[in-house]
């Protein structure tokens, strides 16, 4: 009989990004999240593409920050990148006082 084994990677988000909708106390409280940078050779060429400006006055993320967060990436020169999925356990992003995504990074972009 043939077995179908499917890996569901999940990461800890630890984000600086704190004016972002969906940032509370340096987590992230967004459902999943996509990471940009197909041809990122160094972190700083990545970006958080799931980033949403805060904008003042309106209402942020009702939801608590997740462990366990699905990351869609397209740096596939990452190391723990395994067919456009996050394989790390852990990540860290980056991008204090963004406007747009390109302003964000993924710190644990590793070639
Ligand atoms: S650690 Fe690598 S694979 Fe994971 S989100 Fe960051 S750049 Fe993408």
């Amino acid at each position: 009989m043939m077995q179908c084994i499917v890996v569901h990677y999940m990461a800890n988000i630890v984000c600086s990004v704190t004016n972002c909708y969906f940032n509370k106390r340096e987590g992230c409280t967004a459902p999943a999240l996509n990471v940009e940078g197909e041809k990122a050779e160094e972190s700083r060429f990545t970006c958080c593409d799931t980033f949403i400006e805060q904008k003042p006055g309106v209402r942020s993320s009702v939801h608590e920050p997740k462990a366990d967060t699905h990351i869609q990436c397209k740096a596939v020169k990452c190391t723990y990148n395994d067919s456009e999925i996050c394989g790390a356990s852990r990540i860290v992003v980056n991008g204090k006082n963004a406007q747009h995504p390109e302003e964000t990074c993924c710190s644990t972009f590793k070639d």
